[in-house]
């Protein structure tokens, strides 16, 4: 593990912080973690739901080793607490609660835990240090200013290549082709030592060598990670680039976008910058969505959607904690796209709120330094208020802007919802195009729908004709909210982003 976690967590216990919260779920890398950070004979004494009350000792080779305290898992956690706190006397010891997310929310745990860390810091004989691990994130706000976070990060390449040696070595196997191993190196980032070396393991058994499979396989593990983390969406659509109608710039940009990304590996020794993303800002219901989805498919990557309004927590700091996780869960399934749909809605109050400052500032500075393959997607309607350092250089790679349709594009649209409901050789006239200015790809999307539907239900032929019907009785988006529409095109005529 790299070197600097261990130094801040020395650092950490030897400025006497009450408690320390270890954010993992990789319970053994946290035991090992602690193994060599507090090293020697040292013993910790460890509570869990599941296990109850226990002493972690070493054994005589060196070996982390369990045994039952008092009455084992029959000692409830304020017993424990309250036994802590009763001691006249405690030199240097260390008490490990593991996964108490739901005991730590109760009044009387909290109120403990404020005693000890309390105690910790004003009585010189009550040396009790807490570590705090688990894989939910959740401090209440009384316990807050006596924790300090330790963040683990991600084996670096360096880590991940002397793993595969010794992977190699200790189990005999035939060495790795350094180019398999260059390509399955994005996908093995944020992954931990422990997972890598089990990946490794199943690939091997699997063939005997590292192949594209592999690299499914592993995408498919951080999927699954990502399901159980909760705080981002995995969306799994059909959507392709060519159920796209129109924005033909956009399309290029993402398909040339998509020839770095699905070869990362290459790109990033032959010196090409690691694409960022992209911002798409316009109309409602013009393919923004749709782009997002689709980009997932061409880049052959997961898509993570990111809901900026789950993001806030009820506890003070907890949405910039969940925002932290969110980027943090984000990277560790890379390579994939990160979709932030409706940006607007979280960063418009910018400036009138400290918490949303300081979100908006992180959120910034990881996009402008992020090296790592995950691919940004950011959506908007209104790009009125937006904060101007998002629209800056160096954040996204481009910012484009989606209109209505024009002509030739809204008879994009028609082929590709007609295709989709099977409805082939259906010619779209240029009175239909024409009956159709004003519309956005989902009232056409409504106009084929409805049309279709229309002609099942009462046995009808599907022509033409049938489409242009349903789209002279459609109200479309222009008419509806002319006044939003009128906005945000004068808005849209002043700025200058590339049009999609
Ligand atoms: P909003 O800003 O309201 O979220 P959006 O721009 O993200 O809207 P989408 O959700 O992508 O819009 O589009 C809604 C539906 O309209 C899509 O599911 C799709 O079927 C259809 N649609 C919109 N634009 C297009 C397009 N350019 N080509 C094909 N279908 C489109």
């Amino acid at each position: 593990m790299n070197s600097e976690v261990y130094t801040n967590l020395k650092k950490m216990i030897d400025v006497n912080t009450p408690i320390i919260y270890i954010h993992d779920y990789d319970f053994t890398r946290v035991d090992f973690l602690l193994k060599q950070a507090l090293g020697g004979a040292t013993e910790i004494r460890e509570w869990s739901p599941a296990l109850g009350y226990q002493r972690i000792f070493r054994d005589d080779e060196g070996f982390l080793q369990r045994d039952k305290c008092l009455n084992g898992e029959k000692t409830e956690l304020t017993d424990v607490l309250q036994i802590w706190l009763n001691k006249t006397k405690v030199k240097t010891e260390y008490l490990l609660l593991r996964d108490i997310q739901d005991e730590i929310e109760t009044p009387k745990v909290k109120s403990l835990l404020q005693m000890i860390a309390q105690r910790k810091l004003y009585d010189l004989d009550f040396e009790l240090t807490i570590f705090l691990n688990s894989s939910v994130n959740v401090v209440p706000k009384e316990i807050e200013k006596y924790v300090s976070f330790l963040e683990i990060p991600y084996p670096n390449e360096y880590e991940i290549k002397d793993l595969i040696r010794e992977h190699v070595e200790t189990n005999g196997y035939e060495a790795f082709d350094e180019n398999a191993i260059d390509a399955l190196m994005p996908s093995l980032k944020g992954l931990s030592l422990f997972e890598i070396d089990r990946m490794l393991d199943m690939a091997m058994s699997s063939g005997g060598t590292l192949t594209k499979e592999d690299k499914e396989m592993i995408l498919r593990h951080k999927k699954q990670m990502v399901k159980k983390s909760g705080v981002l969406e995995l969306v799994d659509s059909p959507e392709n680039i060519d159920s796209i109608g129109g924005l033909k710039n956009l399309k290029e940009y993402l398909r040339k976008k998509s020839g770095v990304i699905k070869r990362i590996g290459e790109a990033i020794k032959a010196k090409v910058a690691v694409p960022k993303g992209v911002f798409i800002v316009g109309m409602p219901g013009c393919g923004k969505s749709l782009c997002a989805k689709a980009t997932a498919t061409l880049f052959e990557s997961p898509l993570l959607k990111l809901d900026m309004g789950s993001l806030m927590g009820k506890y003070q700091g907890e949405s910039e904690k969940n925002l932290r996780q969110a980027i943090k869960i984000a990277e560790a399934a890379a390579p994939c796209i990160l979709w932030i749909d409706e940006i607007e809605k979280a960063f418009t109050g910018v400036g009138g709120s400290e918490v949303l400052t300081r979100m908006f500032g992180y959120f910034l500075s990881w996009l402008q330094e992020k090296t790592s393959s995950v691919y940004v997607i950011a959506t908007a309607n209104n790009a009125a208020n937006l904060p101007p350092e998002l629209k800056r250089k160096g954040r996204f790679d481009e910012i484009f802007y989606v209109d209505l349709p024009k002509e030739e594009e809204r008879k994009q649209i028609f082929e590709v919802h007609l295709r989709k409901r099977d409805k082939h050789g259906i010619n779209i006239s240029d009175a239909l195009v024409k009956a159709t200015d004003g519309f956005n790809g989902a009232d056409i999307e409504s106009v084929v729908n409805e049309a279709v539907e229309d002609c099942f239900v009462n046995n009808q032929t599907f022509t033409d004709s049938v489409l242009l019907d349903f789209a002279k009785k459609t109200v479309s988006i222009s008419k509806s909210c002319k006044t939003q529409i009128d906005e945000m095109n004068k808005i849209f005529k002043e700025s200058n982003f590339k049009t999609a």
